[in-house]
């Protein structure tokens, strides 16, 4: 009894510690003498330059770390972002949000980063050396969709001819070829521009979803741009998971995994649990129902002209 009482209340001051905005350590009073302009001053950073009061002979990790900065991970903040997408990713948001931009790595740079990391795992870089990337279960290669795009624009060219005698058997195969070249653009993209294609992708779900969040109590004010931010981290949380799901090779839990997203669209809007879930599943009802829309109309149109 007693000890539950106490995980209970190492649970509650956890739930406590996640809400606090981040605390940044307080500043040595320490005087410098900075190695590059001879100025003396007192931080962490010579107030004439820029460079760090740190700085001083190299050792095997200031050199290890200024290789590592060369490709934009010498950042200490990557790691400590990470950790706190797991443990309090919509206050992490909120934080980085009202600010604190130093404290945390950025949400673009981090996306390339853990998409290359998810890259290789997805291609065998895990514990039973599978491959369990898009690739590698359709065979279709970005020459065989070039191909393919050739064969549908002949295919229209020679449709062309014949429709002027106004048949309509033709006018339905067209629509057909012609969607089905729609759907392999799209798919010639993602294969090309893998990472841009799934910003595009974010942007368009976060534009839905924006429309149930725009006044949520966290943030009553919460502009659109805001919210992609918020939606590149959330992005950047599930790839973790997935990565780490991936890796171990438990498939099944990586595709579960979208579901954590809620957590940090509850944290950061600060609704309850139902009505987070609610606005999430009306915002994708409502992105689905247009895009059938969408190809409704497509099809509508091409069959009356
Ligand atoms: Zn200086």
């Amino acid at each position: 009894m007693k000890k539950a009482n106490h995980f209970r209340e190492r649970f509650r001051n956890f739930r406590a510690w996640r809400e606090q905005p981040r605390q940044v350590a307080p500043m040595s009073q320490e005087e410098h003498e900075c190695l590059n302009c001879h100025d003396h001053y007192i931080g962490r950073f010579c107030p004439r330059c820029g460079q760090a009061a740190t700085t001083g002979r190299f050792s095997i990790k200031v050199a290890a770390e200024n290789f590592a900065d060369a490709y934009g991970m010498g950042d200490r903040g990557m790691f400590r972002t990470m950790l706190n997408l797991i443990l309090r990713p919509g206050y992490m948001i909120l934080d980085y949000l009202r600010g604190m931009r130093v404290s945390y790595c950025g949400p673009f740079k981090m996306f390339f980063l853990l998409f290359a990391i998810s890259t290789f795992v997805t291609h065998g870089l895990n514990v039973k050396g599978q491959r369990f990337d898009k690739d590698s279960q359709s065979v279709t290669t970005t020459q065989q969709l070039d191909e393919k795009l050739a064969a549908e624009k002949s295919v229209i060219e020679e449709t062309d001819g014949i429709n002027a005698k106004d048949n309509e058997h033709t006018v339905s195969e067209r629509a057909i070829v012609i969607f089905d070249k729609i759907l392999s653009g799209i798919e010639y993209f993602e294969k090309r521009f893998p990472s841009i294609n799934m910003l595009f992708l974010l942007m368009f779900v976060s534009g839905f979803l924006y429309l149930f969040f725009r006044h949520c109590p966290k943030i009553p004010d919460l502009r659109y741009p805001e919210f992609f931010m918020a939606l590149v981290y959330t992005d950047n949380m599930y790839t973790i998971y997935s990565i780490v799901f991936d890796f171990f090779c438990l498939t099944k839990l990586s595709s579960l995994a979208i579901f954590l997203t809620l957590i940090p669209l509850k944290q950061m809007s600060g609704y309850s649990w139902l009505r987070t879930t609610l606005k999430a599943v009306a915002a994708f009802l409502i992105m689905f129902a247009l895009l059938f829309l969408l190809v409704f109309l497509v099809v509508f149109g091409l069959y009356m002209t």
